[in-house]
């Protein structure tokens, strides 16, 4: 596009141009559910400078940025130095899920957490042996998700191409470019893989599709008439707290407690709060409060409501980022540490 538009101003430069859009691929055999889907939605950008060192400066705002995505989403990820045989340039890094259905091999240092595309490590025989940032030689082979990816491509396609700017003195010159990707579908598809078993779904925090989900008493029990009191009351407060659009309602009163609780721990709530035979007694009223974890509490009224604006304080903190500043120190050495 750039390239049939040539040459643009260095004035209206750096240009960074993003999509967000469905891709398709032929899957011969799709597997791991959403993972190897045909159909995946991307998030594709592109940067154009015009110089190596402002096109470095593009890379590294554009890798800040992803880095703190990542640990927004709050699910242990590595960086790691990429191959760049395929795309070319000389900077490349990816964002990797750790799991063992990943089609990548990792090599990951035990002391650093510093973490390598196998293909790169062993092209370079000093690094073959030992980490390249701090030169232990204990690295374990790991398999890892790719979620996303950034290029610094320099002028390998504009030149080819002849997508110019024109510079200060007015003659044409390659554009300089960076592009990036993050796999949209595929980082919910890895984060669910790497947080879930086999009976239930665990969601990151800022992922889950409600926050908390509202169980009342069963039609026809003897606490209902009571118990729906309480239940209305929640509807309104926790939806206050958290949002009506975070709170789900599951009305299905024919359905026994049991089951409708037993399908909300698959679906992976982060709370599921039931109002039940328990919720009515006269000395004690107690919630059940099941959290993702597993986790049962009996709580009154107030504990629960606070259970839920601590739920929604943490997304917050998450949200705004304070938690960046507080372990800003290194990503792979927290990462590492977790893994
Ligand atoms: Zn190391």
């Amino acid at each position: 596009m750039l390239a049939t538009t040539s040459p643009i101003s260095y004035r209206q430069l750096p240009l960074r141009l993003y999509q967000i859009g469905p891709k398709f691929r032929d899957e011969l055999k799709t597997r791991f559910g959403l993972m190897r889907a045909k159909e995946f939605l991307m998030k594709d950008m592109y940067s154009f400078d015009v110089s190596e060192e402002t096109a470095r400066e593009t890379y590294s705002v554009v890798s800040a940025a992803y880095d703190r995505l990542f640990k927004q989403l709050d699910v242990p990820f590595v960086k790691v130095n990429a191959a760049t045989g395929m795309m070319g340039g000389s900077v490349s890094h990816e964002y990797h899920y750790v799991s063992p259905v990943g089609e990548d091999t990792l090599l990951q240092c035990s002391s650093c957490g510093f973490a390598g595309n196998s293909e790169v490590l062993e092209t370079d025989p000093q690094s073959t042996a030992c980490c390249p940032s701090c030169k232990s030689s204990d690295l374990k082979e790991v398999r890892g998700v790719e979620v996303a990816h950034t290029f610094l491509l320099g002028d390998r396609y504009s030149k080819p191409l002849g997508a110019t700017f024109l510079n200060t003195s007015g003659k044409p010159q390659s554009l300089v470019m960076g592009c990036y990707g993050i796999g949209i579908t595929r980082v919910i598809a890895a984060a669910l893989e790497v947080l879930s078993s086999d009976q239930e779904l665990h969601w990151p925090r800022l992922l889950a599709p409600y926050d908390v989900c509202l169980i009342g008493p069963k039609q026809g029990s003897k606490e209902q008439p009571a118990a729906e009191v309480i239940e209305n009351e929640l509807l309104q407060t926790i939806g206050d707290i958290c949002g009506h659009e975070e709170l789900l309602h599951d009305d299905r009163k024919d359905l026994t407690i049991g089951k409708r609780l037993l399908e909300g721990k698959r679906l992976g709530h982060p709370l599921t709060i039931v109002v039940g035979a328990k919720s009515v007694q006269q000395d004690s009223p107690r919630l059940e409060v099941h959290l993702s974890n597993g986790e049962k509490l009996e709580l009154d009224l107030s504990e629960a409501l606070n259970l839920v604006a601590e739920h929604n304080h943490h997304k917050k903190v998450l949200l705004n980022g304070r938690f960046i500043r507080e372990n800003d120190e290194s990503i792979s050495r927290s990462v590492g540490h977790q893994l």
